[in-house]
């Protein structure tokens, strides 16, 4: 079953993501400052498995969440977290998980 309106690809790889448990977002956090959010995907689903880091765009300063912790009821509480960030950027991080029909943890 596709579990997806549209598909959603890796920052990293390029590859379509699959399914939501295997994507995380990726940002830089500089004390009061957070950006540059990526989606890519986690180690474990990752086809860089040889490279270390995976597909995260810079595994050694960067900071992750779970993409399904930025869907359903959880994504309120996961955004009020995000002190810092632009919301420009948290608007389209959110509007790619949107456009690819990601609706709950659960899917
Ligand atoms: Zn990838």
């Amino acid at each position: 079953m596709n579990k997806y309106k549209n598909p959603l690809y890796c920052d990293g790889c390029g590859e379509i993501i699959l399914d939501p448990k295997e994507a995380i977002v990726e940002y830089f956090d500089r004390g009061e400052d957070l950006f540059d959010f990526k989606i890519v995907h986690n180690f474990s689903s990752s086809p860089r498995q040889l490279i270390k880091g995976g597909c995260l765009i810079n595994s050694s300063h960067s900071n992750t969440l779970d993409l399904r912790d930025f869907v359903g009821q959880q994504r309120e509480k996961t955004i009020s977290e995000l002190e810092g960030a632009q919301a420009d950027e948290i608007d389209k991080l959110l509007a790619r998980i949107d456009e690819a029909g990601i609706k709950s943890k659960s899917c």
